[in-house]
């Protein structure tokens, strides 16, 4: 059982329902509507921060596996979800412009990702919309996009038609168990038993425990996931054609296939709030102009804002726990549409195998929980019946 029907969701419930196990996916609201539904779609394996290092293996082994991982949602939903190629163009500016363009080629080097310099006149043939006046430029050229509301809406499509069961408006509120393990969850008053469950509820995975009526399981010992809000933008403008991802330190844009263009994005601690701000949007917008001038009287056509599921130390959290039963596949942050495939993978190897061969310690759950919850969870979870 899947609690929560984003991308790492219906992902891991259109793997599983392959593998002829009856699935079902529980969701609190609208299945695909949160931080998937938000997302600009960059496929890029390299670290965003210095933080997101230890990501670049698990993030490589996504990307490898997203044709064929793309090819069977596709194949099985009927539903393109725009999987391109394009590369990516990194901007500098500055007076120090040409050094942090060489410190980003040489750390994507070792971390094995391709990285060139590029002159600025290459880059303009390679995208004409670039800003002509920016200082240095870095080509990368192992970059895919995706459309991720195509995407979420062919994954769910795909796992329906594989067999997998959908309850929209079923907030998981707590979990059922025995010393000996979870059993299922307690759902819109239902109890509802399962042999595995699996917690995919981003950013609010913390948030079952303040549901729970009684003593509280404990998710956020293994998920203690907060909201990230991520505010967006889709511009129009007849004068711009983009062809590739341009990327800036204050934002980026992001070609669509219908042609608009998808402005990002800002990183605010402001709890479950999803509106957009006057503020963000200026932000963006003008991030966006610096990248491509000719943006400058683009029509805005959409604005929204997304929960990222952040995490303590802003890597996922996936595998199992200590309980038996009881699995984790949260705290994507600012790649779940990337992780996807092989977050998808990884539990159905734990489901289906009892193990993984890629090695995914660093994103255990147990990392967060200090001492063993099993004497908690004997005084704690709701018996089954
Ligand atoms: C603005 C923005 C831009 C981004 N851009 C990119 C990008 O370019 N590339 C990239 O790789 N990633 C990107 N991300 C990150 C990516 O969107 C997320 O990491 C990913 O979508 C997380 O997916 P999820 O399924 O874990 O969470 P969500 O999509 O948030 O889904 C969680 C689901 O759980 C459900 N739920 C919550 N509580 C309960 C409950 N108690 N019971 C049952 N269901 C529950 C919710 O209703 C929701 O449907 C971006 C995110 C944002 C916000």
């Amino acid at each position: 059982m899947l609690v929560g029907g984003g991308l790492i969701g219906s992902s891991i419930a259109f793997e599983l329902a392959s593998q002829n196990l009856q699935v079902a996916l529980l969701d609190a609201r609208q299945p695909g509507r949160e931080a998937s539904w938000a997302a600009a779609g960059m496929l890029s394996p390299g670290p965003d921060s210095p933080q997101a290092s230890p990501l670049v293996p698990l993030a490589r082994e996504s990307f490898r596996l997203y044709p064929d991982f793309v090819r069977a949602i596709e194949n099985e939903s009927g539903i393109s979800v725009a999987f391109a190629s394009p590369g990516a163009l990194e901007i500098f500016a500055g007076a120090d412009a040409a050094e942090r363009r060489d410190e980003l080629i040489a750390k994507c080097k070792n971390l094995g990702l391709s990285a060139e310099l590029l002159s600025i006149d290459s880059a303009i043939s390679m995208e004409p919309a670039l800003n002509p006046n920016s200082s240095a430029v870095a080509w990368l050229p192992d970059e895919a996009t995706v459309d991720p509301r195509q995407l979420i809406i062919g994954t769910l499509s795909g796992a329906k038609k594989r067999g997998v069961e959908i309850f929209p408006g079923h907030a998981v509120s707590a979990l059922l168990g025995s010393t000996s393990g979870c059993t299922g969850v307690l759902a819109a008053d239902q109890k509802i038993f399962a042999k595995h469950v699996v917690i995919a509820a981003g950013s609010f995975c913390a948030g079952i425990d303040e549901n729970s009526s009684g003593s509280p399981f404990g998710i956020s010992r293994y998920a203690p996931t907060h909201p990230v809000r991520g505010q967006m933008l889709a511009l129009r403008s007849p004068k711009v054609t983009l062809q590739k991802v341009l990327r800036s330190h204050h934002g980026y844009i992001v070609p669509r296939a219908d042609g608009r263009i998808i402005a990002g994005s800002t990183l605010e601690n402001v709890g479950f709030v999803k509106e957009t701000t006057q503020e963000g949007r200026r932000q963006i917008f003008d991030a966006a102009v610096a990248l491509a001038p000719a943006l400058a009287g683009a029509e805005i056509v959409e604005t929204w804002a997304g929960l990222r599921p952040g995490t303590p130390d802003q890597l996922p959290i996936i595998g199992p726990t200590d309980i038996p039963g009881l699995l984790i596949a949260t705290g994507h942050y600012r790649n779940g549409i990337l992780l996807a495939p092989v977050t998808a993978k990884l539990i159905c190897d734990w489901i289906l195998e009892g193990k993984t061969n890629f090695n995914a310690e660093t994103f255990s759950p147990l990392r967060f929980a200090a001492t063993t919850s099993k004497s908690k969870l004997s005084r704690s979870i709701p018996a089954a019946s």
